[in-house]
């Protein structure tokens, strides 16, 4: 394969006989790589197997729309700001001087992958991961959403106390008019504390068909009104508590449904989101840790073809551990433990400091290094684990600005020890605003792509668990059966490489042989 590049740096064709562009799309021929493994007489077979995928990409990008519920939250009120700063390019004073709109923390907009080697220099070629495929730009995206609290978004974004005031007086016009549409509100869900700011519910406190439809509806007039080809939805509001799984309730696709008609108790708000955005084929993103995806709204997804992806924002504290743990585990140190305190003073901490919330919280970031010791049976026998604890409390006065404290105790050569201690400010909206808007651009892409076996006639949709969203979610939901990989190079690895292969390009390797072998 050769590869030129075209004028503008980041834009590139493919030059292969597997790649063919047409105006429509991008169609590429990949041969993936893998290894079968048997066992037999006590010892291990290992035989190379090739799979030929034929991917196809439509390159039309169309007009994007994303809702948010809990639009009127931290993360809802900032990333909105954020695309109106990034969009009007604009700059305002902070004590540290003048800062401009920037789209940091987003992979999609702020990372780059190398294309290849430069046939001249002999260097690297790297590209934002944002030119790899046609992809939707951020400053593109239409906003809306639902929130249970009425405030206009100018006036939550106060509220939140994320953003300078220098920068919020300049977005202030434009948000004023942003108003979150009424919601579904179920005050067993989430924390009693968060009941005097609900005052924009639809009536009803429990799920009904009636709310199905009227969220239906409103992504329907969303659509239409902004004259959008697709809408993401995204759930950024409170964390609910875990729904039970009850049999003949939410376990089928038909029992969900019927439940939700009968009204039951156990239906979560988020799963009634769900549903809806289901029956109108968008995307539907759980950034919270609740068990939102109950075995009933999965297999509906999968009935209708849509596609979902969650659960909870990996932001802070669990993304450090994702990398750290995953650098020492492959690197032979035996983790022994892991303590992790969290203190929070914003909206979500004080929903947080409710029992069945933070439980919901404490799943989510309590399974994140399971993958990764369970690969190394040199360290871990079978069934040995690290402790680990987390703990979070509410504490107002830090606001957004997260403290997240871990101590890593590690077991090192001939009986020592490495204890690694370490102290995370998280900007919580700001780190995770980035994230809800890689999620959108990645879900939005997926939509667009097709695969099927080499040269057979039909072309699929990828699963409707889209777990190729694992990088930006702490606890990342696959599809029913399939392992889960929360280490987050190999999530990394896992996107970057799945979108090169749409363009017929290798994965990255690493080996560099051309300047190891002359
Ligand atoms: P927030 O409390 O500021 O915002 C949540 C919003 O949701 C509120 O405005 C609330 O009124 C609204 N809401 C609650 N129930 C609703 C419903 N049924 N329908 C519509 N709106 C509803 O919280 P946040 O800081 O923006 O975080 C949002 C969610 O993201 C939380 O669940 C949090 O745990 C999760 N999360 C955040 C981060 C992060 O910020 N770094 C990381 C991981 C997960």
């Amino acid at each position: 394969i050769s590869i030129h590049q075209a004028n503008t740096p980041s834009s590139f064709t493919v030059e292969s006989p597997n790649v063919t562009y047409s105006d429509a799309d991008i169609t590429s021929k990949y041969t993936y790589r893998t290894t079968d493994v048997s066992f037999a007489n006590g010892a291990f077979s290992a035989a190379p197997r090739e799979t030929v995928y034929d991917f196809k990409t439509e390159r039309k990008v169309g007009k994007v729309g994303v809702m948010l519920v809990g639009w009127g939250g931290n993360n809802g009120t900032t990333v909105t700001a954020g695309i109106i700063a990034n969009r009007r390019k604009l700059e305002w004073e902070t004590r540290e001087g003048p800062r401009a709109a920037n789209y940091y923390g987003s992979v999609v907009m702020s990372s780059t992958v190398k294309l290849g080697t430069d046939t001249q220099t002999g260097k690297d070629v790297n590209i934002p991961l944002q030119t790899l495929l046609p992809m939707a730009h951020p400053n593109d995206l239409i906003i809306g959403g639902w929130d249970i609290s009425g405030l206009d978004l100018a006036a939550a974004m106060d509220r939140a106390q994320v953003l300078e005031p220098t920068l919020k007086s300049l977005v202030r016009k434009e948000m004023v008019g942003m108003k979150p549409l009424p919601s579904i509100y179920y005050p067993d869900f989430i924390a009693a504390n968060q009941e005097d700011r609900a005052d924009n519910v639809l009536s009803g406190s429990q799920a009904s068909m009636d709310h199905v439809e009227h969220l239906r509806k409103d992504i329907r007039d969303f659509k239409s009104a902004n004259g959008l080809d697709r809408v993401i939805v995204l759930w950024t509001a409170n964390t609910e508590r875990y729904a039970e799984l009850v049999p003949g309730v939410n376990d089928t696709a038909d029992n969900l449904l019927k439940a939700i008609d009968a009204g039951h108790p156990e239906i979560a708000p988020s799963t009634v989101f769900a549903v809806a955005s289901i029956l109108e084929n968008a995307p539907f993103i759980n950034g919270s840790p609740q068990n939102t995806f109950v075995p009933g709204c999965i297999a509906l997804a999968e009935r209708h073809g849509a596609f979902l992806g969650g659960d909870d924002f990996k932001s802070g504290q669990t993304k450090m551990k994702s990398a750290l743990v995953d650098f020492m585990i492959n690197a032979g140190i035996k983790l022994t433990s892991i303590a992790s305190y969290n203190h929070l003073g914003n909206n979500d901490g004080k929903n947080l400091s409710s029992q069945k919330q933070f439980r919901s919280k404490e799943i989510s970031k309590s399974n994140v290094v399971d993958d990764m010791v369970a690969a190394n049976n040199v360290l871990y026998k079978e069934g040995e684990h690290p402790d680990h604890t987390v703990v979070i409390k509410y504490m107002p006065a830090v606001g957004d600005n997260k403290r997240a404290l871990d101590e890593y105790y590690a077991e090192i050569f001939l009986g020592g020890h490495q204890t690694i201690s370490m102290f995370n400010v998280c900007e919580d909206s700001l780190l995770a605003s980035p994230l809800i808007i890689d999620l959108v651009l990645i879900a939005e892409l997926f939509t667009r792509v097709q695969w099927r076996k080499h040269a057979e006639q039909d072309w699929k949709s990828f699963h409707s668990v889209l777990s190729v969203l694992s990088y930006m979610l702490k606890a990342p939901l696959t599809p029913p059966g399939t392992p889960v990989v929360n280490a987050l190079a190999k999530q990394r690895s896992a996107l970057i490489n799945i979108m090169k292969a749409c363009v017929g390009l290798e994965p990255e390797n690493d080996m560099t042989l051309e300047h190891k072998l002359f």
